[in-house]
């Protein structure tokens, strides 16, 4: 790490251990967000880390941002995936946005004042995404959307929501992105999710009904849509391989710490091969995900753009997170499973990470095909 990110670092840190650690206990069980946390996130720089200075961001690197949410993450999965997705609207509208939909809309994220949300799936459609059914029609002056989006990451906190809805046939081309506001007339929230994990991170519904979406809020042109949510999508992944692997290390550190606490037998558990194999293979693990999911965000700041390595970073590094942090409740045994320590929130946060963003059944048809395209 250079100085600049040793400082990015430590300031994270200090800002978590005294403003997201004391609250993540009983926001979890409460399913609390904090609009103020993410706020300061903004304060300190880290709502915007990759846009450009122009637009209000700090214009530093996918390794930068990936090195800043492994460290939420080592706190908070929530506000750790709260910044991620909203930083993936912040650069979809950075590549595809013209300059006025910039300037109206990037400030007041990279800031953190508001936060961005990304809508592709639908009740039917999650990994077959481009069979989505939410339409938006064309009439004077912009479109009529009608439908409805599932599992929305901040879903009712979020003011600018990028919404994936078709403009023509079936099928990926039919399918176009449009920026809608929080507030729009006929754009209303349905049901906020009861999960099991990201307990403060709130996921909702998005209905539309006959909502009016001027025609300057069209991303691109019409039919771009999907190209853009994939193309999101592949930095996406980078990111929640960061999200992981923040969270697998917080969970080996616990795991190590209770292990040399605590007795039996007379001696510390840690003292018993069977414990010391299971954690070296968790560091072991912990660190290969950590080192491709580095080299994807290299690459990727290389102008690389690696498909086939994103998709690896987020299926090794999430599926570490749901071995490691299971592991981490067995080394605490009985007390891993009650809320009196964090390990069992921290199993509960990883396992949605094999699922958003591609599930990692998703992440393997990737993989395949990008062989495929370099072995045929
Ligand atoms: C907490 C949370 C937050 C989310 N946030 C967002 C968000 O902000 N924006 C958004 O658009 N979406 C979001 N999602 C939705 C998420 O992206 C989808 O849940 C995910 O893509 C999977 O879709 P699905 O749930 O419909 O599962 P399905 O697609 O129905 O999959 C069910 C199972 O079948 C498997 N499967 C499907 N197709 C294949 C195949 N071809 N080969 C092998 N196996 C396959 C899957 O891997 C999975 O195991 C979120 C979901 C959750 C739970």
């Amino acid at each position: 790490m250079n100085e600049m990110q040793v400082e990015l670092i430590n300031s994270i840190k200090k800002f978590c251990a005294q403003n997201i650690e004391p609250h993540m206990e009983h926001d979890d069980r409460d399913e609390k967000f904090r609009m103020e946390i993410f706020n300061q996130l903004g304060e300190l720089g880290l709502t915007g880390i990759t846009l450009p200075e122009e637009y209000g961001g700090l214009g530093l690197s996918y390794v930068d941002l990936c090195l800043a949410l492994e460290e939420i993450a080592k706190s908070s999965v929530s506000y750790a995936v709260t910044v991620s997705v909203s930083t993936m609207v912040q650069s979809i509208l950075n590549m595809y946005g013209n300059e006025d939909q910039k300037k109206k809309y990037l400030p007041a994220l990279t800031s953190g004042e508001e936060i961005g949300a990304f809508c592709l799936s639908e009740s039917h459609s999650g990994s077959d995404a481009s069979a989505l059914k939410t339409t938006a029609r064309k009439t004077d002056g912009g479109y009529i959307l009608n439908g409805s989006k599932m599992w929305i990451t901040s879903g009712g906190v979020a003011k600018t929501y990028i919404v994936m809805a078709r403009t023509g046939d079936e099928g990926a081309k039919g399918i176009s992105a449009f920026i809608v506001r929080d507030g729009m007339e006929g754009f209303e929230y349905g049901k906020k999710e009861k999960k099991m994990g990201w307990r403060s991170s709130p996921t909702r519904e998005l209905v539309f009904n006959n909502c009016f979406v001027p025609a300057e809020n069209l991303l691109a042109q019409e039919g771009k849509g999907f190209t853009i949510a994939m193309s999101a999508l592949d930095r996406g992944r980078i990111t929640i391989g960061a999200v992981a692997v923040g969270l697998s290390q917080r969970a080996l550190d616990e795991a190590v710490k209770y292990s040399l606490e605590r007795n039996q037998f007379k001696q510390a558990i840690f003292e018993f091969q069977g414990l010391q194999w299971m954690m070296a293979d968790m560091a072991t693990e912990v660190e290969a995900s950590r080192l491709l999911t580095y080299q994807a965000a290299k690459e990727f700041d290389a102008g690389k753009n690696n498909v086939k390595l994103a998709s690896m970073a987020k299926m090794k590094a999430t599926d570490t997170a749901m071995k490691v942090t299971t592991d981490a409740v067995q080394i605490h045994g009985g007390v891993g499973y009650t809320s009196e320590y964090p390990v069992e929130r921290f199993m509960r946060d990883a396992k949605v990470l094999q699922i958003v963003e591609g599930t990692n059944q998703v992440q393997k048809i990737v993989i395949a095909r990008e062989l495929r395209k370099h072995y045929q």
